[in-house]
């Protein structure tokens, strides 16, 4: 075992099915007093019932989370915050609605209870994202990082199948990349490779019946594994391109993870043999890139670009924003090869 430093974000988690009962003392718990309950505008309802579940600890519900935290949705959140007298937020929902709880957050202060209902993870890191007149800027900052998350897999029942899938394919992405990290350690691989079998296992059964309980409970789990492996240790070449494909061609986030990650893992599975073998073990797979290629096509994931918005002519400048950086990545940035990738990745070939 080579050296390593073991570092993780220290939230208070409360997991289980009804655990949303527990939000009035989870706010206490924070010393606050008055939330600001955020959502996107489809999830209002929820924000509504947790309001009413709060009673008197709730100032106010701002439903206007949208994907990529725009900067003008930001301030006025922070504005409604100070207007009402919030002295947290309570999140609800998936990345786009923890991600606008971590922007108001990140200049104010106010401490964020984070609820999610997807498998994204963004609610176990410090890393924010902002997007001003189309640029989205990332960063991360120990005040964003949600104080308490309260894990209950009552509130992704209604999570759509298709977005069950691609939102799952997503945490496996933390996972896998967490288990070649530059800086990774024993502790957080274990956890990715757990994160990785328990999601696999989940979807079956989702996708038989998409209100099993048990299944959401263990793909909540599996989504805490993987979101926590993710704030602790770096991503590759996997992460980077698909926030340039989300942030240049403006496609869906957890369907470009979802298509990307075969070809990504595919591209650095020679650099990376320990992690491969981790990733395919958690699956029950063969091989890791072919092994998570088979696991989306299975439950009717999206396998191609093409198929989910990107212009084959963005392909190349894709490939020359891909290397425009250099990153830790197992196998160094080789534009050829990353256009390569692409290509399969566009046309939704199975890796070898
Ligand atoms: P999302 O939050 O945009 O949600 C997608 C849609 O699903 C929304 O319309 C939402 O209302 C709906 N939805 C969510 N939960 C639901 C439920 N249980 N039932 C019915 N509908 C539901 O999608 P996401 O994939 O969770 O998050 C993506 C965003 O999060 C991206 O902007 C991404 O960059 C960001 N993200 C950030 C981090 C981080 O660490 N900062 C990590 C992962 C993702």
């Amino acid at each position: 075992m080579s050296p390593f430093i073991y570092q993780s974000n220290p939230s208070r988690v409360v997991f289980g099915a009804g655990a949303l009962q527990h939000l009035a003392r989870e706010i206490d718990a924070l010393g606050a007093r008055r939330a600001l309950i955020l959502s996107t505008p489809g999830q209002a309802a929820s924000a509504q019932r947790v309001a009413e579940l709060l009673g008197d600890r709730a100032a106010g519900v701002f439903a206007k989370a949208a994907m990529h935290v725009p900067l003008e949705g930001a301030r006025e959140a922070r504005e409604e915050a100070r207007r009402l007298g919030a002295d947290c937020a309570v999140a609800i929902g998936g990345g786009s609605t923890t991600g606008l709880g971590k922007a108001i957050a990140l200049d104010s202060g106010l401490p964020i209870l984070a609820i999610p209902t997807t498998y994204a993870g963004s609610e176990m890191t410090s890393i924010y994202g902002l997007t001003d007149a189309g640029v989205k800027k990332t960063g991360r900052d120990a005040r964003v990082l949600p104080r308490t998350v309260i894990y209950d897999p009552e509130l992704s029942l209604t999570l759509p199948p298709a977005s069950t899938v691609t939102s799952a394919m997503n945490a496996i992405a933390h996972a896998a990349e967490g288990l070649y990290a530059h800086d990774g350690n024993p502790i957080m691989s274990m956890m990715a490779e757990e994160g990785i079998r328990a999601a696999a296992a989940a979807l079956p059964r989702l996708a038989r019946d998409p209100h099993d309980l048990g299944g959401r409970t263990d793909m909540l789990y599996a989504a805490w594994l993987c979101g926590t492996v993710l704030g602790a240790v770096s991503m590759g070449l996997h992460h980077k391109l698909c926030h340039t494909l989300g942030g240049s061609f403006n496609l869906p986030h957890a369907e470009v993870h979802t298509v990307i990650l075969p070809h990504a893992l595919a591209y650095n599975a020679a650099q990376a043999p320990e992690a491969m073998q981790r990733i395919a073990r958690a699956l029950d797979a063969a091989s890791a890139p072919a092994g998570v290629f088979d696991l989306a096509q299975r439950h009717d994931a999206p396998t191609a670009l093409k198929d989910i918005g990107m212009p084959a002519e963005g392909l190349d400048r894709a490939a020359d924003l891909a290397v425009q950086n250099q990153y830790p990545n197992p196998r160094p940035l080789e534009r050829a090869a990353i256009r390569e990738l692409l290509q399969r990745a566009f046309e939704g070939t199975r890796p070898a």
